[in-house]
């Protein structure tokens, strides 16, 4: 037998793992559990390499002892290791940077469960729940079998051992910490949670008591029992599955009661190697819009399951988005921090990204009704698409559906530019809480009289995506309820003309409101109200700034609307024809109000408003 010191380094990174990890000590098993999957994968590829085919079925074994010595066995017939490579592998650290890594953690990162839990300490794990380990192990086209057995401290040794056929048997010695995992449902669940998806059936030994008809004890039974899927359904073929197959895989992981909308299978070889399988759930998920939700993409690499709580695989606005990204290229052991850099991980991403949005284009074009179904759930996180991800601005503009004026149900902007009339110069919109109100909005008037399309925006997030935008293919996209949306309609000489002959209007309103509107001008468009308040280009619309002070920010001042009056209108009229200073006050103010009321704007001083009102109306 030969004695063994570790490498310092290893007795220094056994300390560090023991002591940091220690509130999450179960993971010890997905390590074992992908170390001998890995091991399999190994031998698969060796055996082909070598035209020979393995002995009986690649698996993986485990088994437990109860009672006073409680053991935990796990087993693989996979590539084994030589006596070299015992000394080799499990006698100083693989990977460089694990050490840095470990010791680089602050206190409370050491208690951070995901950044540690996400973080493969591999093989070394063992000493969280074991006080002694032993490796048996043959490698691939030896006789000779080697036992390796060491207590974790700063010793191991190697003897030589026998076993049938190559792989590893790895026997933990639990101790206190462990005990519990000698035992039947304890390995299952964590089977089922962290290892369901390996591609190789692990099975479980256990004996069972026998019963006799009074249920009396009448001996053991000896089973033997499959506990993981070994399915990994993403890795086969699209060809070899079923539709059924895809939505009971998303019910049973996805836990969701109802079929997905859809779902996109994709398998990327060259470069970077990646199968994905991504569902779009029927209806969006509850905590959409909650800043906590959770993300439903699960990460795996070569089928070991890593993570479910990155937010980084997709892009929030793609947060509806179930399924699987499982990475043949990324280290297992990869952590949080390096995933955000990582050049593999962000190829992945922007794949998806790019795969996921042309699927939905696929759809609004071959199934509209599926589409509608899609829009009506995912319209909103999309239009944040357009705000947050500029590199698919162009796809997300195909793919977002508004409501119009003249059309029922949702349109595209595509379908919006064919229906344009003759020298309409821009698209329209106006925006606002309530669609009844916007289709009736007197802002509307002229277009109506024109032909022209307005979109309708009710969605909270419109007036802040669709002003960042600004443009679809060349076509501005202008605001019917900003200053400027007229400009198109007229020629330079008739602005002018406007401006001229509305100067002694907007001088004498302007002097009794002040500081109260920005600017007022006179309308080219109203024909059946006095006045109404639009904003300026650069600023927040109406309902904008009405949102952001109801979202806490109280100190948001906003800025003075314009009022946009109509110079017919016998109200306007009798204000600029009245010498009474206190008349004209009043009736400028009731003015402004009663604009600012059909925006759904409460006056600042109610009572004072229908003070006001009921003077002018008596
Ligand atoms: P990692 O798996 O990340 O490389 P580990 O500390 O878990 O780090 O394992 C170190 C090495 O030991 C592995 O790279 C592998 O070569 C070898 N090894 C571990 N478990 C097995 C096994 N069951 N069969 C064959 N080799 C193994």
């Amino acid at each position: 037998m030969e004695r063994k010191q570790f490498k310092t380094e290893v007795s220094e990174l056994l300390h560090l793992i023991i002591h940091s990890l220690y509130s999450h000590k179960e993971i010890f098993l997905r390590e074992l559990v992908s170390n001998a999957s890995d091991a399999l994968d190994k031998l698969k590829y060796r055996t082909l390499v070598d035209g020979k085919t393995p002995d009986g079925e690649l698996r993986i074994d485990l088994s437990f002892t109860e009672g006073d010595k409680r053991t935990l066995t796990i087993s693989d017939n996979g590539i084994g290791m030589s006596h070299d490579e015992l000394n080799d592998n499990l006698g100083t650290i693989a990977r460089s940077g694990t050490k840095n890594f470990l010791q680089g953690l602050t206190e409370d990162q050491k208690k951070d469960s995901n950044l540690i839990g996400q973080f493969g300490v591999g093989f070394y794990s063992a000493f969280m729940v074991a006080d002694k380990v032993e490796v048996t192990s043959r490698a691939y086209g030896s006789d000779q079998a080697f036992k390796w057995v060491s207590d974790g401290k700063d010793k191991y040794t190697i003897e030589e051992a026998t076993r049938e056929g190559c792989g590893t048997t790895i026997v933990l010695y639990l101790n206190d910490e462990g005990k519990e995992y000698g035992n039947r449902w304890q390995i299952e669940n964590l089977i089922k949670q962290y290892s369901d998806h390996i591609a190789y059936p692990i099975y479980l030994a256990y004996d069972q008591n026998t019963y006799d008809d009074k249920y009396n004890v009448t001996g053991t039974e000896h089973k033997v029992e499959k506990i993981n899927s070994a399915a990994a359904l993403w890795t086969r073929s699209k060809s070899s599955l079923k539709e059924e197959d895809y939505n009971s895989f998303y019910k049973d992981t996805c836990h969701d009661s109802e079929n997905p909308l859809f779902y996109l299978h994709t398998k990327a070889e060259g470069a970077t190697e990646y199968t994905t399988l991504f569902f779009v759930p029927a209806k969006a998920p509850f905590d959409m819009y909650h800043a906590d939700y959770k993300p439903g993409v699960k990460l795996y690499v070569k089928r070991v399951y890593i993570t479910d709580d990155d937010k980084e695989l997709l892009p929030t606005y793609l947060r509806f988005v179930k399924g699987v990204i499982d990475s043949e290229d990324l280290p297992l052991n990869v952590s949080r921090e390096i995933l955000q850099q990582n050049r593999v991980m962000n190829n992945i991403r922007t794949a998806s990204v790019k795969k996921l949005l042309g699927e939905f284009k696929k759809i609004s074009e071959q199934n509209p009704e599926l589409y509608t179904k899609f829009i009506e759930q995912y319209n909103r996180p999309l239009k944040e698409g357009l705000y947050q991800d500029y590199a698919n601005r162009d796809e997300l503009l195909e793919l977002v559906r508004f409501k119009s004026s003249s059309v029922d149900g949702y349109t595209s902007l595509a379908a919006y530019k064919e229906r344009m009339v003759a020298d309409q110069k821009s698209i329209y919109y106006i925006t606002g809480s309530d669609e009844a109100a916007l289709k009736s909005s007197p802002l509307l008037g002229t277009f109506k009289e024109k032909g022209i399309e307005v979109l309708l925006m009710t969605d909270d997030i419109d007036d802040l995506v669709i002003s960042s935008v600004g443009k679809y293919k060349d076509i501005d996209l202008k605001a019917v309820n900003k200053s400027g949306a007229m400009d198109d309609f007229l020629t330079d000489d008739q602005k002018k003309k406007a401006k001229e002959e509305g100067g002694a209007i907007v001088e004498k309103i302007k002097k009794a409101l002040g500081d109260r509107v920005k600017e007022v001008v006179v309308s080219t468009r109203l024909t059946d109200v006095s006045a109404v308040v639009v904003t300026d280009e650069n600023d927040p619309s109406v309902q904008m700034q009405q949102l952001l002070k109801a979202m806490g920010q109280s100190d948001y001042q906003g800025s003075a609307p314009i009022l946009e009056v109509n110079a017919a209108d016998p109200f306007v009229k009798r204000i600029v024809d009245s010498t009474d200073e206190s008349y004209v006050s009043d009736a400028c103010s009731v003015l402004l109000d009663q604009a600012l009321l059909s925006e759904g704007v409460m006056p600042k001083n109610p009572a004072e408003f229908a003070r006001k009102l009921h003077s002018l109306l008596v």
